[in-house]
């Protein structure tokens, strides 16, 4: 008896919280990455059971000599985590 493992339909579809639902065919693997709102260096995306948040603020080690740069970056990631946590 040959058994047949189907593979999950990809949904396409965008949730509620993607605010770029112009997706490119290159983006289609396991679904589109949809992208989610930026908290200033914070930008949060996911696709299929993935939902995360990147940091984007130059290169790996970043030189802040502000300690109100520094703040403004915590509340970014703070701001970021809250709605992580709100829509997962
Ligand atoms: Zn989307």
């Amino acid at each position: 008896m040959t058994v047949l493992q189907l593979k999950k339909p990809i949904d396409y579809a965008c949730p509620d919280w993607c605010e770029n639902p112009d997706h490119s065919p290159g983006e289609l693997g396991d679904g589109p990455l949809h992208y989610g709102p930026e908290f200033g260096v914070v930008s949060v995306q996911g696709g299929a059971g993935d939902l995360h948040a990147m940091i984007g603020v130059g290169d790996d080690t970043v030189f802040i000599e502000s300690p109100t740069t520094l703040r403004q970056h915590a509340a970014d990631m703070v701001r970021a985590a809250e709605w992580l946590e709100a829509n997962r």
